[in-house]
């Protein structure tokens, strides 16, 4: 029998803002310890919380991004726990009415090995804001505890049970990650735990509709270690089913040095958390014009940037998605395009020339030293039939190295192209003349030797002679 795998993620995303949830101390990581807290934070008796609004508003903007109904009103809930990470014994979430509500995600591109996915929709359950916790930190034998982080505000993004593999999952959270990135709602720096994921996984009889058995792998902090959690938890169940045991509902922790995952609790040992209504905040209530001025001051979703420049720059839809991957990219490829005036020209560059000079130089698009006026410049030299494409490949290494404009290069290395006839029948016969060999096998019938002689033409002429045109002329003149 055939088994699927089934998984639902909750991932908590760091809101950006100045403070932090319910007291005015900074939202910043990287501090020493225990510098950025007090009464409220640090849940002292009678400290009252007061909500960010910021962060109210970065959870309806996160929301409308995919697609969530929003609720015009919700409240916050106390979630009881007790662990030395959270102050107050209780954490302040939100529960029967979070702030939005169903949406969903377009996910497609590459799984995490690198092979196309095709497209697909994953469902949002939900959206809900909540207070962070502190970081337990391990010395040897003691542990710290470190409340900087307590009371940072986390969007909590529950996703429906919809994905099937590891590498959808890998997608689905490099989407997140986008639209995030691109609403400016959070920095998502996985380094600093800003982007965390509970990974929630089944796996079935394929054909079967019912959901299987869960397991939930805890806190982990890198799309990597989901990928690989996912992979090792979807083989040992399927194992374990196909060997006829029955699994029980369980938490489970992943250790990345062992590559396997261990259990913490089943389900029998799962907490109460004894939800309650926070009386300590007035419910949020949002009016539709509120919301509806949110919404417009919104960027271009990804996919629906996606989709125009496939529809308006003739860029294929696996172009479209490299260029929107990151919201900078896409960026500098429309204002590049523009200056250049041939948008699919403008794409291919980026994509080979640009992108892979970037990786080399270990730099991002954000640090690029060739402005994108100036890019665009290089491509619109190429188009117009200025300088060669080959030639073009020493300007842009030239523009990258030195910073200067293509014009100015263009100028200074003679660069630009030869399109006289006169000029480049000299270059002709010369090559002619040198390659005895290959005329004759052109002549015998083996035309792709041609291709030869015009590269001959073209290191003749350091590049610079218009290729249409030298390849007419050869023509002509071997007849
Ligand atoms: P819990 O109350 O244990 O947190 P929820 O029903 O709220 O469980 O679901 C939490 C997450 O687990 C969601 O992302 C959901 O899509 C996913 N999920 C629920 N049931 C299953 C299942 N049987 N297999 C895989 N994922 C599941
Ligand atoms: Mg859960
Ligand atoms: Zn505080």
């Amino acid at each position: 029998m055939n088994y699927e795998a089934v998984i639902g993620l909750e991932v908590h995303v760091q809101a950006l803002t100045a403070s932090k949830m319910f007291c005015a101390c900074a939202n910043r990581f990287g501090a020493e310890p225990n510098t950025l807290v007090c009464p409220v934070c640090l849940g002292y008796p009678g400290a009252l919380p007061v909500m960010n609004a910021e962060a109210v508003k970065k959870t309806i903007e996160i929301g409308l991004m995919c697609g969530c109904a929003i609720a015009l009103r919700s409240k916050f809930d106390r979630k009881s726990y007790f662990y030395p990470d959270m102050p107050k014994n209780y954490q302040i979430s939100q529960y029967d009415l979070p702030l939005c509500g169903l949406g969903h995600l377009a996910v497609g591109g590459k799984g995490f090995s690198g092979d196309p996915l095709p497209d697909k929709v994953i469902g949002i359950t939900r959206i809900h804001l909540e207070e962070d916790v502190g970081k337990l930190n391990h010395f040897g034998r003691s542990s710290g505890v470190d409340y900087n982080r307590a009371g940072v505000p986390l969007m909590e993004v529950v996703s429906e049970p919809d994905m099937r593999s590891a590498d959808e999952a890998y997608a689905y959270l490099t989407v997140l990650k986008q639209i995030c990135e691109y609403a400016g709602v959070s920095s998502c720096d996985m380094e600093k735990g800003q982007m965390r994921c509970d990974v929630n996984v089944s796996v079935r009889p394929v054909g079967e509709t019912k959901l299987g058995t869960k397991i939930e792998i805890k806190n982990l902090n890198s799309f990597r270690s989901v990928h690989r959690s996912l992979l090792y938890e979807i083989e040992r169940q399927t194992e374990a089913v196909r060997a006829g045991e029955k699994l029980r509902q369980e938490t489970r922790r992943w250790d990345d040095a062992l590559g396997q995952t261990f259990v913490m609790r089943v389900k029998e040992q799962a907490h109460d958390y004894r939800y309650f209504p926070e009386p300590d905040l007035m419910p949020v209530v949002l009016d539709e014009a509120q919301v509806a001025a949110w919404r417009a001051a919104l960027p271009e979703a990804p996919e629906a940037r996606r989709a125009r420049f496939v529809a308006d720059c003739q860029v294929t839809p696996y172009d479209a998605h490299v260029l929107t991957l990151e919201k900078p990219l896409a960026d500098y490829f429309e204002a590049a395009a523009k200056a250049a005036g041939h948008p699919k020209l403008t794409a291919n560059w980026i994509i080979t020339e640009l992108l892979r000079e970037l990786g080399e130089k270990n730099l991002t698009i954000d640090t690029c030293p060739i402005p994108p006026a100036a890019f665009g410049k290089l491509i619109a030299l190429v188009a117009g039939g200025a300088i060669t494409g080959k030639s073009a490949k020493d300007v842009f290494a030239e523009m990258f190295a030195s910073g200067k404009a293509p014009e100015v290069i263009v100028q200074e290395k003679g660069l630009q192209q030869v399109n006289d006839s006169g000029a480049i029948l000299a270059f002709v016969d010369q090559a002619i003349a040198a390659s005895p060999k290959a005329v004759e096998e052109y002549r015998a019938g083996k035309t792709a030797t041609i291709q030869f002689l015009v590269g001959q033409v073209m290191k003749l002429s350091r590049g610079k002679s218009n290729p249409q045109t030298v390849l007419a002329l050869l023509k002509e003149k071997l007849g």
